[in-house]
């Protein structure tokens, strides 16, 4: 769907709200009391009442829109923009797009179909060949960490850890000029750190037990064997790295790439995971051209973040 069908499919707040009801209409409402599954619709209200014990649910609770007083049109304009373009945007930019006033209610917005999207994908594991690998992405500096002196390296207090998995079997047919694997699923973790214990725990809730997974030979690395069919833990060279781990590789400098375009790498680290969950959102339904914006809009209507509010005193993140 290109800017002007939108905008003649979805021409005001009426239309939006359809959309929203039509979806939930067809995954049904289940009531919060009796769990009866028979409602009337009440337009005045825009509400839903169970036909059993008449309790009530609004049209937007139990949804990705719950506790939001934004138009259902800037939530679909949003889904539109965030899934019909190969990047993405900065809140800031869709505030100005929306022409809204206040930072705040459209970073809320934003995180909150982050979320949702996270929460789509983690109701699937990675399966067959996996690599994974560990990255370090910049982040701004921890409030407490402000004024003191900076370490370097993999240490320092400006970036923040992420565990990446991408599903990569052999190619049937090696092909030159292109990679030996071809790329399947990919998700990202953001990591407090990069313990043995963290990393296994991570694998352990996104990773079948019947894969097969490469990494480097990193010590973070020596427990990974427990929970898969078999792990190969190859010594890798710089100049191999892309020959063992391609598509982790290719995924994280992406990323990077796209959090410095832009989000200008001025993220804080404590948000950083719905940026990632975007990416591989997208990534992952990269053949769904323009069926990805009916399936974001079904996976928002289905999932209520919890989102909690937290204040912002700056004008800028992400
Ligand atoms: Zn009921």
């Amino acid at each position: 769907m290109n800017l002007l069908q939108f905008i003649q499919e979805y021409p005001d707040e009426a239309s939006c709200r359809q959309k929203f009801k039509e979806e939930r209409d067809r995954i049904g409402i289940v009531c919060k009391r009796c769990n009866c599954t028979d409602h009337y619709w009440l337009e005045n209200k825009s509400s839903y009442e169970c036909k059993k014990c008449h309790s009530r649910t609004s049209l937007r609770s139990g949804t990705v829109m719950e506790n939001s007083k934004l138009p259902c049109r800037y939530w679909l304009i949003t889904i539109h923009l965030l899934t019909s373009t190969k990047k993405s945007f900065s809140t800031e930019e869709l505030r100005r797009q929306l022409g809204h006033k206040r930072y705040q209610p459209i970073w809320e917005m934003v995180c909150k179909l982050r979320e949702v999207m996270g929460k789509r994908d983690d109701k699937s594991m990675l399966t067959g060949h996996i690599e994974l690998d560990d990255a370090f992405i910049t982040t701004e500096v921890p409030e407490d960490q402000k004024g003191k002196p900076r370490k370097r390296g993999r240490g320092s207090q400006g970036k923040s850890k992420v565990v990446v998995m991408c599903e990569s079997p052999p190619r049937d047919t090696p092909k030159k000029g292109r990679k030996d694997k071809k790329p399947g699923h990919l998700k990202m973790k953001v990591v407090p750190d990069l313990k043995s214990g963290t990393i296994t725990q991570v694998a352990k809730e996104r990773v079948d037990g019947e894969s097969d997974l490469t990494t480097d030979d990193s010590t973070s690395y020596v427990e990974l064997g427990q929970l898969v069919n078999s792990h190969a833990s190859k010594v890798v060279k710089p100049e191999e790295a892309e020959k063992v781990l391609p598509w982790v590789h290719t995924a994280i400098s992406n990323v990077k790439r796209l959090l410095l375009d832009v989000h200008h790498n001025k993220l804080k680290p404590e948000y950083l995971q719905y940026y990632p969950n975007e990416f591989c959102y997208k990534f992952n339904r990269r053949f769904f051209g323009e069926k990805l914006f009916d399936r974001l809009v079904i996976a928002a209507v289905s999932f209520s973040p919890d989102f909690k509010s937290k204040i912002y005193n700056r004008s800028y993140c992400g």
